[in-house]
C-alpha cells in the first residue's frame, strides 16, 4: 500500500476513507494522530495493527461537535459539562463511562471512554464530513516518540495506511491531557498536557495529580490509564535525564563524552555548551517551546545517529510537568545527578 499525502484543502478525500472505514493520519493541535472510525471495530482493529499498540491500551475518541459526546458516554456530570465549555474545542480529554456506541475494542476493554473536542480546523472538518466520533491515537508506531509534523508520522507509517493529511507543525507538540473523575468535584489528572493542572483549578474544586504521572509504578499498582505503564515515547538513542543546573550539567557531559553522545538542552544552554565542546540540540526555553520541539528533536537525534542524549528536564509544574511526563517515560526513569 502506498501512502498517499494529501495537502489541508484535501481534508474531504481522507474523511470519504474514514467513512468506508479506512484508517488515515490526521493533523491535530497536540499531535499528529492516527484516526478511524470509532463505532467500527474493523477500523479500530487496523488502527491497532498499524501501530502495533497493546489491545489494553484504550483510544481516544474525537468528537466536532458538542451534541457528540452524550450518546458515547452514560452521562455527563456538570462537572465535565463546565471543563467542556472552559476547555473544548482543546488539548483536553475526559474519561467517563462509556455507552455501547462505544466497542469495547476502542475502549482497550474498559468500560469508560475518555473524548476529546480538538481545536485543530483540519482535524475539526475530517470528523464533520466524516460524520462519526473518529477513534485517533498518537500516529507514532507504538513506544516511538509521537509524530508532530506529517512527515514525522510517514516515517513511522509509510506503506501501513492509506493517507496522511498534511496540515503543518503542531502547535502544542505534547498529546492532551488526560483526566478523569474521581466524584463531582475532584478532577484526577493521568496525563498532563497543555491545559494544566493550573488552570483546571480555576473550573475544578479539586485537582488531584495522579502519582503515575512522575513515578514509576510498581508491580501491584492498579493502573488507572493503561498508556502509562509502557515504555513510551522512546528514541533508538538511550535517554538520560540529568538534573542540576548548567554548570553541573557541563561538567557532567565533559566526563560523557564519547561517539554518539549529544545533550538536549535550553537554547540559553547552548552557548556553554559550544564553548565547552559538547555536541547540544536546543528545545527551547519556554515550558511551550520545550513541548512542541520535544518529540521533533528526539526524532532529529535519532537521524543524526545519537546512541545517548543527556536532557536538561524542566520544571515539573504548568506544561513543564507534561514535557518532564514524556522524558521520564523516554528516560525509563533514569534521572541522573549532575552534582
Ligand atoms: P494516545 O492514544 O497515544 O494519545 O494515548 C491515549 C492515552 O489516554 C493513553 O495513555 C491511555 O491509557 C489514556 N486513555 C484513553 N482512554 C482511557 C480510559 N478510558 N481510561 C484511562 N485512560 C485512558
Ligand atoms: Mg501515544
Amino acid at each position: 500500500m502506498n501512502t498517499k499525502m494529501l495537502r489541508a484543502e484535501e481534508a474531504a478525500e481522507a474523511a470519504a476513507l474514514l467513512r468506508r472505514g479506512e484508517i488515515v493520519g490526521m493533523p491535530t493541535e497536540t499531535v499528529y494522530g492516527l484516526g478511524g472510525d470509532a463505532g467500527n471495530a474493523d477500523a479500530v482493529r487496523a488502527i491497532f495493527a498499524a501501530k502495533g499498540r497493546p489491545a489494553d491500551n484504550p483510544l481516544i475518541v474525537h468528537i466536532a461537535d458538542l451534541r457528540d459526546w452524550a450518546p458515547l458516554v452514560t452521562e455527563i456530570p456538570p462537572l465535565a459539562k463546565a471543563l467542556a465549555r472552559r476547555f473544548w474545542p482543546g488539548p483536553l480529554t475526559m474519561i467517563l463511562p462509556r455507552t455501547d456506541k462505544v466497542p469495547e475494542i476502542t475502549a482497550g476493554g474498559l468500560d469508560t471512554v475518555g473524548v476529546r473536542f480538538p481545536a485543530h480546523p483540519v482535524a475539526q472538518e475530517m470528523i464533520r464530513l466524516a460524520g462519526v466520533p473518529i477513534a485517533a491515537p498518537s500516529g507514532n508506531r507504538s513506544g516511538s516518540p509521537s509524530p508532530t509534523t506529517a512527515a514525522h508520522m510517514l516515517a513511522d507509517m509509510d506503506g501501513r495506511i492509506p493517507a496522511i493529511v498534511d496540515g503543518g507543525s503542531c502547535l502544542c507538540g505534547v498529546e492532551s491531557t488526560v483526566i478523569s473523575f474521581d466524584n463531582g468535584s475532584t478532577v484526577r489528572v493521568l496525563r498532563p498536557g497543555f491545559v494544566t493542572p493550573e488552570q483546571l483549578q480555576t473550573v475544578a474544586p479539586n485537582v488531584i495529580v495522579d502519582e503515575a504521572v512522575l513515578a514509576q509504578l510498581t508491580p501491584g499498582t492498579v493502573v488507572r490509564s493503561p498508556g502509562m505503564k509502557y515504555k513510551h515515547y522512546a528514541p533508538k538513542a538511550e535517554v538520560m535525564i540529568v538534573e542540576g543546573d548548567t554548570r553541573h550539567f557541563i561538567a557532567y557531559l565533559l566526563r560523557k563524552q564519547a561517539e554518539g553522545v549529544y545533550a538536549l538542552v535550553f537554547d540559553s544552554d547552548m552557548e556553554a555548551c559550544d564553548k565547552a565542546g559538547i555536541l547540544a540540540v536546543p528545545y527551547g526555553d519556554t515550558d511551550e517551546q520545550c513541548a512542541a520541539e520535544f518529540f521533533a528533536r528526539l526524532r532529529e537525534l535519532d537521524d543524526r545517529g545519537a546512541k545517548a542524549i543527556y536532557v536538561r528536564a524542566p520544571r515539573t509544574d504548568g506544561v513543564g510537568l507534561a514535557v518532564y511526563n514524556r522524558l521520564i517515560r523516554a528516560a525509563g526513569f533514569r534521572v541522573l545527578h549532575a552534582g
